[in-house]
C-alpha cells in the first residue's frame, strides 16, 4: 500500500491511534496501511495491518466465541447491539469527522450515515424469526428452526464504509454468528474505531475487526474456519469470492455494483422531479451502488429535463467535505479517479455532447465536477459500464417499450426507478425491470424491514430484513414421530 502513498499532509503527523480488534485485544498489527485524504490527496494517518497470522488469531477467537454467543438469545443480543448503536450516537460527531476525511464525504452525509446504521441496527434487532411449524398431525410434528452459521466474514467497500458494516455486522451478531470484519483499505479508520465500540459492549471474540490489502479479504475467504461470507463490493471482486468460497463451500451474501437506470415517463413536470433524480444521481460524487447510472426521458420532456438537471448540477457545492456548504465531495481514491477520467475522455472521444461539468480541474484532491451527457451511444463505456462517479447519461426515447428493453439490456440487476404522475402505470413498468429493488417516483430508498440486493450479476442473496437475516442462518428441519 505504500506506493499510494504521495505525501503527509503538510505541518501534520499522521494519526496513529487506531488498532486492530482481536478476541477483545486492541493489537497494533504485522503491517500497515496509510490512509489518504482524497480532497487533499494526502496521507493524514496510518492504520494497522492484519497478517496471516493474525487473521488465523481472529478467527479462533470468534470460534471460541461462538460456543457461548451462540446460547444466547435474541433478545439477549439485541440489548447489546441497541446499546451499540447508542453508542455510535453518542460518538456520532468524532465518528463522522473521521469518516469524511478518509472517505471524502460531506460531513452532513457522514453524520446520517452514522444516524442511519445505528437507526437500521435498531430496526433490524426488532425482527422476530419464529419457529415455523410446518406439519402438526396424529403422526407427527414436523418445526423449521433456523440456527446460527458460526463465524461469518464480513468484507466492505470504501464507498460507505460504516452503514455497509453495521448492516451485516448487526444481522451475523443478532442472529447468533461471531464476526471477522475486514475494511477496504482505502477507508479502514472507522471501522477500526467501530471495533473499538464494539470491544466495550460485545463480549471478547464475537465481534474481531482486522484491516488490511485485497490478499487479507482473499485469505478471509479461503479461511476453513469461516462459515460465511457476507461481501460488499465490485461484481469482479464478488465473482472471485463466489469461486474462493466454493472450495469449502461457504454461505455467502454478495452486494455488488450496478447501473441503476431511471426511467422518466412524458407526463411529468422534470422541474418539479429534477432535485431528487439528481442527487439519486450524483450523491456521494455517484459513488454510491443503488445511485442512478443511465436516466432515460421520454422525447417529450427530455429537453426541459436535461435543462433543469444542468441547473441542479451548476448549482451543487463541490470541495472539501469538511467545509459546511458541500454538497459533493471528491473520488474516494486514486484508482477509482483515474478510472472515471478515463470514461471521461472515452465519452469525449466518442462524440458525445457534455451538458455540464466535463473538466477536470488540476489538483490537489480527486476531483471531478458532475457532468452529465447527451447524445451518446448505447454500446458506450458511459452506458454500459458502472462508471461509479460523477458524469452520467441522459438518454432519449419516444416508446417506453423501447426504455424498458435498454433499461434491462444489461448485465446489472441491482435497482431502477419509473418516474410517472400516473401510479397505476409506474407500478406497471416498475415490474417490468429486472432488478432487486424498482421503486417509483424515487431511488435509493431502503429500509432494515425490506430486502435489498441485486438480481442477474449485481448479486446473490439480500440484506436486511427477515430474508437477509436468514442469509446468516442454517434452516434446519426437527421432525418429530408421534
Ligand atoms: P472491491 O470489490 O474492489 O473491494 C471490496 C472489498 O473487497 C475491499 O475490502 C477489498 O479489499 C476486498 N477484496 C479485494 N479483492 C478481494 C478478493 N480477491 N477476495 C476477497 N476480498 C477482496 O470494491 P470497491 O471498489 O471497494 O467498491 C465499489 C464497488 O462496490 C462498486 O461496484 C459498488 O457498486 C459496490 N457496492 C455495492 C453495494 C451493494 O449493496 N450492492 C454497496 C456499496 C458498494
Amino acid at each position: 500500500m505504500a506506493e499510494r502513498a504521495q505525501h503527509v499532509e503538510a505541518g501534520t503527523h499522521p494519526r496513529k491511534d487506531f488498532s486492530l480488534l482481536i478476541g477483545g485485544d486492541l493489537v497494533r498489527g504485522e503491517g500497515r496501511l496509510e490512509v489518504i485524504n482524497p480532497a487533499t490527496g494526502e496521507v493524514f494517518a496510518e492504520a494497522p495491518a492484519a497478517g496471516r497470522a493474525e487473521l488465523d488469531r481472529a478467527v479462533r477467537a470468534a470460534r471460541e466465541a461462538f460456543g457461548t454467543w451462540r446460547g444466547t438469545t435474541y433478545a439477549q443480543r439485541a440489548e447489546l447491539v441497541r446499546a451499540f448503536s447508542q453508542e455510535l450516537r453518542e460518538r456520532q460527531n468524532e465518528l463522522a469527522e473521521l469518516l469524511t476525511r478518509e472517505q471524502g464525504k460531506p460531513l452532513s452525509q457522514s453524520i446520517a450515515e452514522i444516524d442511519r446504521g445505528a437507526a437500521q441496527s435498531d430496526g433490524m434487532v426488532t425482527i422476530e424469526i419464529p419457529v415455523e411449524v410446518l406439519i402438526d398431525d396424529d403422526q407427527r410434528r414436523i418445526e423449521l428452526k433456523y440456527r446460527p452459521l458460526g463465524v461469518v466474514g464480513i468484507i466492505t467497500p470504501w464507498n460507505a464504509p460504516v452503514n455497509l458494516a453495521l448492516g451485516p455486522l448487526v444481522s451475523a451478531l443478532y442472529t447468533g454468528n461471531t464476526v471477522v470484519l475486514k475494511p477496504s483499505p482505502y477507508t479502514p479508520l472507522t471501522t477500526l474505531k467501530l471495533g473499538e465500540i464494539a470491544r466495550e459492549i460485545f463480549p471478547a471474540g464475537v465481534v474481531n475487526v482486522l484491516a488490511g490489502g485485497d490478499e487479507l479479504g482473499r485469505w478471509i475467504t479461503e479461511h476453513e474456519g469461516i462459515d460465511k461470507i457476507s461481501f460488499t463490493g465490485s461484481v469482479a471482486t464478488g465473482k472471485k469470492v463466489a469461486a474462493a468460497a466454493a472450495a469449502t463451500l461457504k454461505r455467502v451474501t454478495l452486494e455488488l455494483g450496478g447501473n441503476d437506470p431511471a426511467i422518466i415517463l412524458d407526463d411529468v413536470d422534470p422541474k418539479a422531479i429534477a432535485k431528487k433524480v439528481f442527487f439519486a444521481s450524483f450523491v456521494n460524487s455517484g459513488q454510491v451502488c443503488m445511485a442512478i447510472k443511465r436516466i432515460y426521458a421520454h422525447e417529450k420532456v427530455y429537453d426541459a429535463l436535461c435543462e433543469a438537471l444542468v441547473e441542479e448540477a451548476r448549482n451543487a457545492k463541490v470541495g472539501n467535505g469538511l467545509e459546511p456548504d458541500t454538497q459533493l465531495g471528491p473520488i474516494q481514491n486514486k484508482m477509482q479517479y483515474e478510472k472515471v477520467r478515463d470514461i471521461l475522455e472515452d465519452t469525449k472521444r466518442s462524440g458525445a455532447r457534455i451538458l455540464c461539468g466535463g473538466e477536470v480541474p488540476e489538483g490537489p484532491g480527486y476531483f471531478i465536477p458532475p457532468t452529465l451527457v447527451t447524445d451518446i451511444d448505447e454500446g458506450s463505456r458511459l452506458v454500459r459500464e458502472e462508471q461509479f462517479g460523477p458524469i452520467v447519461p441522459i438518454l432519449k426515447f419516444s416508446d417506453v417499450e423501447d426504455a424498458i428493453r435498454r433499461a434491462n439490456d444489461t448485465r446489472y440487476g441491482l435497482s431502477g426507478s419509473i418516474w410517472t404522475n400516473d401510479l397505476e402505470r409506474g407500478k406497471a413498468l416498475a415490474e417490468r425491470l429486472e432488478v432487486g429493488t424498482a421503486w417509483v417516483n424515487q431511488h435509493r430508498a431502503t429500509s432494515a424491514f425490506v430486502p435489498f440486493g441485486g438480481a442477474k450479476e449485481s448479486g446473490l442473496g439480500r440484506q436486511y430484513s427477515i430474508v437477509g437475516l436468514k442469509g446468516y442462518m442454517e434452516p434446519e428441519v426437527i421432525s418429530v414421530a408421534k
